[in-house]
């Protein structure tokens, strides 16, 4: 992947063609979600890209009752704090079943519109 475009770029890239992908520092090993120039542990600008397989758990989740006039036709909907499996935490839409703390969540990539797609979960059956 190259890194010429920037972070978020790259990050939208991804996300575009349905990969959730992650930066890991190549100095201390710390994942990060949120795309960044460096790393939010160490400050290294030395990372690599990884591609999740987009399973985890929820760690916190808020019902938006009144979002943003863009998401309002939405409402209510959840929106979740999800520890995914490779050990960092992603901020989601909940897709489908409503979810709780502790539900086995699976990433999928949410086509908003043709330009834009969003980091959305949605609860798997155990
Ligand atoms: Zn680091």
């Amino acid at each position: 992947v190259t890194e010429t475009l920037g972070p978020t770029r790259t990050f939208d890239e991804g996300l575009r063609s349905g990969r959730l992908i992650y930066q890991r520092c190549n100095a201390c090993s710390t994942s990060f979600h949120r795309p960044r120039l460096a790393c939010p542990s160490c400050g290294s600008p030395d990372f690599t890209w990884l591609e999740a397989a987009g399973t985890g758990t929820v760690y916190s989740v808020t019902t938006v009752e009144r979002p943003p006039p863009a998401f309002r036709a939405d409402a209510p909907f959840q929106v979740a704090l999800v520890d995914v499996d490779e050990g960092f935490r992603a901020m989601g839409r909940i897709v489908g079943e409503p979810v709780s703390i502790g539900t086995s969540v699976v990433f999928l990539a949410d086509q908003v519109d043709e330009q834009s797609v969003r980091v959305a979960f949605e609860a798997v059956s155990s």
